[in-house]
């Protein structure tokens, strides 16, 4: 049985946990802190920490994880991520002795060129790419190499768990709404995510059926957002590509 677990760490970190009541594994563990309390609670062992990209709030932990526990250190290929012991691309998989896991890795680049994701046992680890109902800022790739990381991510099961790096749903709604705000999914989405926060429980992980139906990120493909592109961007957009950068360059503008 495996148990999958989202810690916070910093202000909107997730730190995902999954663990087999003995042995543990861990994605992008910015902060060790956090880890080692649940560890340590949980009487498990950490034997590999899956990063999904070189950003130092997602990696900051390696060096005092490797110092405590013997754990493996899975990543993209990046000078700038310490201490790897496994380099991994797009098209990789990956087995893990204990607990007993197996995943796919997907090249996912877009928010940075060397982000990929990880694939297994329902869950999707995707790092910055997707967010609950929104996906990551483009600080080193283009639109059309993250329209066709999200493509690949939409080709997962719809019942596929979305475990995303940061908690960022409500306000990534908010904008939703700004351009979506007829989509009845989504308004459903919102007070369901609201009353989870006001709780101060995570609105992750979702469902990939849920994003396609709520994120305007992985809704690109749609006609809504289409009609939306066009507006924004003055012109009929050519293609799919061109509507996920209009929802991105809008997202941006309303960021500030
Ligand atoms: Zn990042
Ligand atoms: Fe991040």
């Amino acid at each position: 049985m495996l148990t999958l677990t989202p810690l916070p760490a910093f202000e909107d970190n997730y730190i995902w946990v999954l663990h087999d009541d003995r042995h543990a594994v861990a994605v992008d563990p910015g902060d060790p802190a956090p880890l080692i309390a649940f560890l340590d609670a949980h009487r498990l062992r950490l034997t590999a920490v899956l990063i999904t990209h070189h950003h130092r709030d997602h990696t900051g932990g390696i060096a005092r994880l490797r110092q405590r526990y013997d754990c493996a250190i899975h990543a993209p290929a990046n000078p700038r991520i310490p201490d790897v012991t496994h380099v991994l691309q797009g098209g990789d998989s990956l087995d893990i002795a204990e607990p007993e896991l197996h995943f796919e890795v997907l090249a996912t680049p877009g928010h940075t060129l060397d982000h990929i994701s990880y694939v297994g046992h329902g869950n999707l680890f995707c790092g910055d790419t997707v967010f609950g109902c929104g996906c990551g800022k483009l600080f080193e790739g283009s639109p059309a190499m993250m329209a066709a990381s999200l493509d690949a991510i939409l080709a997962l099961p719809d019942a596929t768990r979305v475990c995303c790096a940061h908690e960022y749903t409500l306000s990534n709604i908010d904008f939703a709404k700004t351009i979506d705000g007829s989509n009845p999914a989504l308004l459903e989405r919102e007070r369901a995510d609201r009353a989870l926060r006001a709780q101060d429980r995570p609105t992750l992980p979702s469902t990939l059926a849920l994003e396609k139906a709520t994120n305007p990120f992985l809704r690109f493909h749609e006609d809504d957002m289409r009609i939306f592109a066009a507006r924004y961007l003055n012109r009929p957009p050519p293609g799919p590509t061109e509507v996920f950068g209009a929802i991105r360059a809008a997202k941006d503008a309303w960021d500030g």
